[in-house]
């Protein structure tokens, strides 16, 4: 039976060169360009590999800002069949519980899911939250830091591995269910200038506003969103020397190096002052 899976992608800022507003403490997020989440990059992999394998269909859903189309067709050019975004000024401000509120009544729109596939956590915010309580408001078994998916079609199953420190542990997970991909287990693949063209020319891209999704306002956005942010320290700015030793000698260098750790009081020599 051919497999219907959702993935949950976000758009995040590129966070090297990403800067925080020290009087706000949020993230500075104009003018600074954004990508798929690297981690989910790998979960659409794995919800591609499953497509090859078994057959199927993969739904890409993203709640972001209306740029994000962009990583949708990202994720088209990679062999996705289609894209949902959901997009409204009502979800801004949204911490993760109601995030994962509004992601899951999007899946629960979809309908006819049999698995939902998240990658492990994202670069910019990084909770690790959003795959179990996707799965909690949807009331499905989770797995995190799942590798190497394989569906035991005749029972309905996905059979699942988390590599541990020392040993590998088997699942079998009744469908739906929803499993999170553990970093670095795949590479994504390329994206095809054949799927890219389908992107722009097919559109198989949705947007979902509140209007679609009819979400009480306050579950969702800031006002579903109880968790605050009282304060954000910053570490004391401690600013460099940058001094270079230029002579090439190595012997010299290495001494020059240590009589400058000394007078700074960076190392203590046995024996000396
Ligand atoms: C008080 C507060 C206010 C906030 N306000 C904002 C704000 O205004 N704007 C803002 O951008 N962020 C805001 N955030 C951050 C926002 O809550 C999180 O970015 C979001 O809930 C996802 O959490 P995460 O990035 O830690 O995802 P994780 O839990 O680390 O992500 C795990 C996986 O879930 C999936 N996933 C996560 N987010 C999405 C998504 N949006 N769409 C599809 N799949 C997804 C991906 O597969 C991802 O790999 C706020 C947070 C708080 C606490």
């Amino acid at each position: 039976m051919p497999l219907k899976i959702v993935v949950g992608i976000k758009w995040v800022p590129n966070t090297t060169s990403v800067s925080i507003d020290e009087k706000t403490g949020t993230l500075i997020r104009e003018g600074v360009p954004s990508v798929v989440n690297p981690h989910d990059l790998i979960a659409v992999e794995a919800a591609l590999k499953l497509k090859d394998r078994y057959g199927g269909h993969v739904t890409a859903i993203s709640m972001a800002p209306p740029q994000a189309i962009l990583g949708l067709e990202h994720v088209i050019g990679m062999g996705v069949d289609e894209g949902i975004l959901i997009s409204d000024r009502a979800f801004a401000g949204a911490d993760t519980l109601a995030t994962s509120y509004t992601l899951a009544k999007a899946i629960e729109k979809i309908g006819d899911y049999d698995l939902v596939i998240m990658g492990h956590e994202t670069i910019d915010s990084s909770t690790a939250h959003i795959g179990a309580q996707v799965a909690s408001w949807l009331d499905i078994p989770y797995i995190y830091y799942a590798v190497n998916l394989e569906y035991i079609e005749d029972k309905h199953l996905l059979r699942v591995r988390r590599i541990l420190e020392d040993s590998i542990e088997i699942y079998n997970l009744r469908l739906p269910g929803l499993v999170s991909i553990a970093m670095h287990s795949d590479v994504p693949r390329r994206v095809s200038l054949t799927n890219k063209l389908r992107a722009r020319i097919e559109k198989p891209i949705r947007v979902w506003s509140n209007k679609e999704l009819d979400l009480d306002p306050n579950c969702i956005g800031l006002r579903g969103s109880p968790t605050v942010v009282a304060k954000v320290e910053f570490m004391p700015k401690v600013p460099r020397k940058q001094e270079v030793y230029k002579d090439g000698d190595p012997k010299e260098a290495a001494k020059w190096l240590v009589e400058r750790l000394v007078k700074e009081g960076l190392l203590k020599i046995p024996g000396g002052e």
